[in-house]
């Protein structure tokens, strides 16, 4: 699982949020849609793949777990249009982004209240008549795997900061492959991540995008990200590197796999350098996320 319910504090909590603790507690998780116990794996510095959670092999959702019905949503997802005239949308969806910095996980890591709340009770999750079908969201990410897993429904509605484009389709743009142009309006880009390590200082941190100007399909000068973290912390510093590693590896292991559409997809929320027609420029670690997968354009 990709995500999972923070019994302490009620909040859902994306896998990747695992990197920006010191110290992963891995008895505070439940299912977010039956509220069983699931462990944390693959959150260690050391381990390639990127982190998630796990039932485990001895635990099991409890009938009826919306969670468990999910991945079978997004196989059917992939193929098909899944939201109906009647229903809509059949689960809730990340429908809005809110940089709410209540919510910073790293920010409550050392937060001494944290001791001794551990049997909070989880707050029910599941689906019931009536519920809202929307989800506010603390991060991109979940926004980007709903665009990746339900390509005949991105006419979603989705609210994001600063973004005047009110639906999946129209929020996401993907960088051109082979052309240098001008984006002027605030957008969640996407472009294949370069293979080339990104570049580190201080400062910033710069990642190569595979698009741009290009020659004969050679990259001539390509898209940059500039992640600007000369004041963040460690945790968050790590985080981000920590992902485009994991992305990197991912991408290797599908390409060897002879899984050629699948590619490290780098995500951001942003708009371009005023001066720099190539470079964009991230200030925040929450509107940045890389994922391997293929992304599909179905033609209607
Ligand atoms: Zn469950």
């Amino acid at each position: 699982m990709e995500s999972a319910l923070d019994s302490v504090t009620g909040e859902v909590v994306e896998a990747e949020q695992l990197w920006l603790l010191d110290q992963v507690d891995r008895e505070s998780y439940a299912c977010r849609g039956c509220g069983v116990k699931v462990l944390p794996a693959s959150y260690r510095p050391t381990n390639l793949v990127r982190p998630y959670f796990t039932v485990g092999s001895a635990g099991a959702h409890r009938p009826g777990c919306d969670v468990d019905g999910e991945q079978r949503l997004v196989q059917r997802g992939r193929q098909q249009r899944v939201t109906t005239s009647h229903d809509g949308f059949p689960v809730p969806y990340p429908s809005r982004l809110v940089l709410n910095d209540r919510r910073e996980i790293a920010d409550r890591a050392t937060d001494a209240s944290r001791e001794g709340r551990r049997d909070a009770p989880v707050p029910p999750s599941h689906s019931a008549p009536g519920m809202p079908r929307n989800r506010t969201v603390g991060t991109i990410r979940q926004i980007c795997r709903t665009f990746i897993n339900f390509p005949y429904d991105r006419d979603l509605g989705l609210s994001l900061p600063g973004v005047e484009a009110d639906k999946y389709y129209a929020a996401f743009k993907k960088l051109k492959w082979d052309d240098m142009l001008r984006y002027p309006e605030p957008r969640i880009f996407y472009a294949a991540l370069r293979w080339a390590k990104p570049v580190e200082g201080d400062a910033y941190m710069e990642i190569g995008l595979d698009a741009g100007q290009r020659e004969g399909g050679k990259l001539l000068v390509g898209h940059r990200v500039r992640i600007e973290w000369a004041g963040w912390s460690d945790a968050r510093k790590n985080a981000v590197r920590k992902e485009i590693e994991a992305a990197r590896e991912e991408a290797k292991q599908a390409f060897e796999a002879g899984q050629k559409q699948k590619k490290a997809f780098v995500f951001f929320l942003d708009d371009q350098d005023g001066a720099d027609a190539a470079l964009f420029r991230v200030l925040d670690h929450r509107l940045i996320c890389c994922i391997v997968d293929e992304i599909s354009y179905p033609k209607f």
